[in-house]
């Protein structure tokens, strides 16, 4: 297992939990006798698997 460097400023997608694009099986079959599939991206990360962190969630009041 590859360790995956993260931007500390980045996080997990929680809609994806880092996978950020799936194949989906179109139900196809292709001439080689594979399963035809498809590429998604998340829509929340769009296929990166890590959202920015919202900015001044820790912010403090002077
Ligand atoms: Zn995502």
């Amino acid at each position: 297992m590859m360790p995956r460097p993260t931007a500390p400023h980045a996080r997990i997608c929680r809609d994806c939990h880092g996978f950020g694009r799936a194949h989906i099986a179109t139900g196809l079959t292709r001439p080689d006798g594979t399963r035809d599939t498809t590429g998604v991206n998340c829509q929340t990360c769009h296929g990166l698997g890590t959202v920015a962190r919202p900015v001044a969630l820790v912010g403090s009041r002077a």
